[in-house]
Order: C-alpha cells, then sequence, then structure tokens
C-alpha cells in the first residue's frame, strides 16, 4: 500500500502520525512525507524562532527515524495559500504517487496554514478514494469545532519510535517545553489507547483519524 502524509510544517505530521507512519513502514507499506512550507519563522518582533536549516536538518532526522521518504515544498511557513497553485503542487505529487490513503491535517484546526493545508489536499485528492483528516496536536488544535475521532490506529508498539521522531526537531522540542510538550502528545495518545482499548490494557497508544472519504476493500 502507498500512503501519503501532507502536512504545513516539519514537526506537523510526526505528531499527529508518527506512530501511524512507523507501523505502517514495518509493515512494509511505502510512505511520503509531503511538507509544504520551508518551515522557517520569526515571532511578530522578527526574532527568528527556526531557521531553514534547522527546520530541513531536523525534518529529514524525524523522516529517517520513521522510516518515510520526505519532500519539501517552498510554500511560506506562516502563509501558505489555500489555491490553485497549493492545489496543483499536491495534484502533481499526488497523480505520480498515486496513493491508497492521504492522510492531512483538519480544516478546523485553529492554525490558518493547516486549515489551508487541509482544504488544499482534499481538493487535490479529489480523484483519490481515501483521504483521513489527522488529529490536531498540541502546540495546535485548540479549536472551535470539535474532532470526531473516527478511525484508530493502535500505535502502542510505536509511540517510541514517534518520541524519538520528535526529539529530531530539537528547535521545536525545546520551544515547546521539552519532555512536558512530549508528555502532553504521549497522553493524548494514551487517551486514544484507552478509548480503542478490547481489553483492558492491550491499547497503550492509538492516534485518530476523521474521515474526509474512505474506500472500503471487501
Ligand atoms: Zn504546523
Amino acid at each position: 500500500m502507498k500512503i501519503v502524509a501532507v502536512g504545513a510544517h516539519s514537526d506537523d505530521i510526526e505528531i499527529s502520525c508518527g506512530g501511524t507512519i512507523a507501523k505502517a513502514v514495518k509493515s512494509g507499506h511505502e510512505v511520503l512525507m509531503v511538507v509544504m512550507t520551508t518551515s522557517e519563522y520569526t515571532n511578530y518582533t522578527g526574532r527568528v524562532l527556526r531557521t531553514f536549516d534547522e527546520a530541513e536538518r531536523e525534518g529529514k532526522k524525524a523522516a529517517e527515524t520513521l522510516g518515510a521518504k520526505l519532500i519539501t515544498l517552498n510554500f511560506s511557513t506562516k502563509d501558505i495559500p489555500y489555491n490553485s497553485e497549493s492545489v496543483e503542487a499536491l495534484d502533481k505529487i499526488f497523480n505520480e504517487f498515486q496513493p491508497d490513503i492521504i492522510l492531512t491535517h483538519w480544516p478546523h484546526d485553529t492554525h490558518q496554514a493547516h486549515r489551508n493545508v487541509a482544504l488544499a489536499s482534499i481538493s487535490g485528492g479529489r480523484h483519490f478514494n481515501t483521504i483521513l483528516m489527522y488529529e490536531p496536536m498540541m502546540p495546535s488544535g485548540r479549536s472551535y469545532e470539535g474532532f470526531r475521532a473516527q478511525v484508530y490506529v493502535d500505535i502502542s508498539e510505536f509511540n517510541k519510535i514517534k518520541m524519538e521522531a520528535l526529539k529530531a526537531h530539537k528547535s521545536q522540542y525545546k520551544k515547546y517545553g521539552g519532555d512536558f510538550w512530549l508528555g502532553a502528545v504521549e497522553a493524548r495518545a494514551r487517551l486514544r489507547g484507552f478509548e480503542m482499548r478490547d481489553e483492558i490494557g492491550q491499547c497503550k497508544f492509538a492516534e485518530c483519524y476523521e474521515v474526509m472519504r474512505l474506500k472500503l476493500s471487501l
């Protein structure tokens, strides 16, 4: 199977689907990560919070940790558009890769770049039958809408490698509070694991998706 995961920034995919990707790769599936922007940014005072070199280096290491291929596009970190340019960029990648599953942001995320990537993925993926939207994860995702967890993936065996991939994003790890941040990401996965358990304690960690479109193979 071929899976493509699309994210606005270098670390978005790992936070929400790192366990799913590591599990898919271990099972022999091919996974491509597409990061839409160069991911360097400043705050409103102009202070640099992440350089391009940092983002590129950290993103490559994280993708290697998960065992996925990585493509980085050149859209602006904060102002990625939802227009023909972003849609066609994904159109091209999807048509060349022919994914069985497209994973992307959730369109009600509070980050404008995340929202536009979700919309561009849905438009770019209009000819593909399965699009799942991954759960918005801290520090993003505090929305006025509620995420509906509809598809669960047991990542009990892969949470550790997901955490390693997140630690590869050294600049973000430092910025968001190190293990305090990772603890929050892990706690969400624990909650989702508890929700999907078949027997108590059987599923320690899980990741969730909301369905945009799903092909059911019987
Ligand atoms: Zn992001």
